[in-house]
């Protein structure tokens, strides 16, 4: 029999609707998963009561006829949405305690939808990293192990969510992508991930880490789970001034899976001659599949791809190092006493922050100071204006771009750590969709030759989620990837 825990959203709503199962008995089933995975340290707080309560309010609606579009799912939230009355780290020593009076906007939507919290699960220190090894709270393990049984990272910043999804610790998490923090870690683990059009998810109540760049989106076990998600997050919302007022689409509906005639662009820029071949040839793959499905495959160049990874290592560290100013032991979280005041802020701020955020608030604040604002800040400004006007551009003779999402597979714990260009390198195929701000999405597609999952990238037209998500679910179809982590965190090998 399946396991509920083994069920994908969809599959859950119809099982709730259905009567064969409660929301109740569902948390339940992954209340313990929770308290059995631990080994993977995904979670930084669980909240099984919040849930188990959040759970029958939703069979309440259910036996009413009013529930919403989620109800009765349960969600593991990346520790950079503010939840009130939860503890909310943003993986960092700084926010010590911090327990916010108010709830994330998008968070909000959901609850409003019938989901259900588990709990907040790790990331890299306030979303900066690509393999979940800044978070404060110790390195989490992706549930995939390669063939030589080693363990390996669940990429990042939103590692905790992929891998509490991944390990079937929650149905689907939200997570949030700056570079490409969604995509990367929904790559490594086997995962949907989406990141949509810069302003069509409110940031209001996450945590800032570069704020022209963040944005919020859901990591699913497929495509279909992240449309129905993914129009339960989305929506305008006032309060953030970088929301945009546009009607949110019913994604699940525009899973036809018909893309006959659909223009599907493979930048050249991309076919970088030190990937591995493996990634090439899931690549070639992925065009077979779009071209046997009635697609039309057409050669596109995106220039200016080479600048993305500088443009965006100083654009996100300046802005990080202006949003990061109000930790200062005053209002938030942690606080290191000193004999002035200067010296309190100096020594809660050195205590506070790990290596990875204080090298991006030293680099920010150096390429915004006086000297040095023309020759990098101003300049990388300007070079992100040719990278969003490449796709704007390309997108005059395709409807989607398809691209891997990642350089490799999830690599070894400590692999890139000591080797901060190394590990920056991970972002080269996301990065370039963060600056211009158009939506992306990560399908597992294939798996490496010591059995990790690899992932392909489609990119779209700014708030054209339906399309990338149409093609994404014809391309899932395509590649009917099945593959499943063995278990190893429950000692249950089947
Ligand atoms: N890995 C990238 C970085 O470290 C992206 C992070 C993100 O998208 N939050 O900045």
């Amino acid at each position: 029999m399946t396991k509920l825990t083994d069920l994908s959203m969809a599959d859950a709503l119809a099982g709730l609707d259905n009567k064969d199962f409660t929301s109740v008995e569902l948390t339940e089933a992954y209340v313990a998963a929770v308290e059995g995975g631990t080994s993977i340290n995904a979670y930084t707080t669980q909240t099984p009561e919040k849930a188990l309560e959040m759970a029958a309010a939703a069979d309440a609606s259910r036996a009413a006829g009013t529930a919403g579009p989620m109800a009765g799912i349960p969600l593991a939230i990346k520790d950079l949405y503010c939840t009130e009355g939860v503890l909310t780290t943003a993986s960092s020593h700084i926010l010590d305690g911090f327990t916010p009076a108010y709830e994330s906007t998008v968070t909000s939507n959901l609850w409003r939808d019938g989901a259900v919290m588990l709990g907040k699960v790790s990331l890299d220190e306030f979303a900066m990293g690509s393999s979940n090894e800044t978070s404060f709270y110790g390195a989490v393990e992706n549930p995939w192990r390669a063939g030589d049984g080693k363990s390996r990272v669940p990429g990042g910043s939103s590692g905790g969510s992929a891998a509490a999804v991944a390990a079937h610790m929650a149905v689907a998490a939200t997570g949030t992508d700056t570079g490409g923090s969604i995509r990367q870690p929904a790559s490594f683990c086997g995962l949907v991930g989406i990141k949509p059009t810069y302003g069509r998810c409110s940031r209001w109540g996450v945590i800032a880490f570069a704020s022209s760049l963040d944005q919020p989106g859901p990591i699913t076990r497929s495509v279909k789970d992240a449309a129905i998600m993914l129009g339960s997050m989305a929506g305008y919302d006032a309060k953030d001034s970088t929301s945009i007022d546009t009607p949110v689409p019913d994604y699940a509906a525009a899973l036809t899976g018909d893309i006959r005639g659909l223009k599907v662009g493979i930048p050249k820029e991309y076919r970088l001659d030190d990937a591995p071949a493996e990634i090439l040839a899931l690549w070639d793959q992925g065009v077979d599949w779009l071209k046997a499905a009635g697609a039309e495959i057409i050669d596109i160049s995106l220039p200016h791809t080479k600048y993305a990874l500088p443009t965006y290592y100083i654009v996100a560290p300046a802005e990080a190092s202006s949003n990061l100013a109000r930790y200062d032991g005053v209002k938030y979280g942690l606080r290191v006493p000193g004999d002035s005041l200067d010296s309190m802020y100096a020594n809660t701020r050195a205590e506070g922050f790990g290596d990875e955020v204080t090298r991006r608030i030293l680099i920010g604040t150096y390429v915004l100071s006086a000297g040095y604002y023309d020759a990098y800040y101003l300049k990388a400004q300007k070079l992100r204006t040719l990278i969003a006007q490449d796709f704007e551009n390309a997108y005059a003779s395709c409807d989607v771009i398809l691209t891997p999402t990642a350089p490799s597979a999830a690599f070894g714990p400590g692999e890139n750590a000591d080797d901060p260009i190394s590990m920056y390198l991970n972002d080269v195929f996301t990065v370039p969709a963060s600056l211009a701000g158009v939506p992306g999405i990560s399908i597992p597609a294939g798996l490496s030759g010591d059995g990790l999952p690899l992932g392909l990238q489609l990119l779209g037209k700014p708030f054209d989620e339906e399309t990338v998500l149409r093609v994404a679910g014809v391309l899932e179809e395509a590649a009917n990837f099945t593959a499943q982590p063995n278990n190893w965190w429950t000692g249950d090998k089947s």
